[in-house]
């Protein structure tokens, strides 16, 4: 059994903690913590979608 780990979209680890998860223009975006998710918010403001 293999299973596909999902990277970080801000700082490319390995996304082991699911629910850091946005919805943008360009699709889901998954993060490894808070922190990057708070980061990519700030950067990426206009392409959210909430
Ligand atoms: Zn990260």
């Amino acid at each position: 059994m293999s299973q596909n780990i999902t990277k970080c979209a801000l700082c490319g680890l390995d996304v082991e903690i699911d629910g850091f998860n946005v919805e943008t223009d360009a699709g889901l975006k998954e993060f490894c913590c808070a922190g990057c998710l708070a980061v990519y918010r700030l950067l990426n403001g206009d392409k959210i979608k909430e």
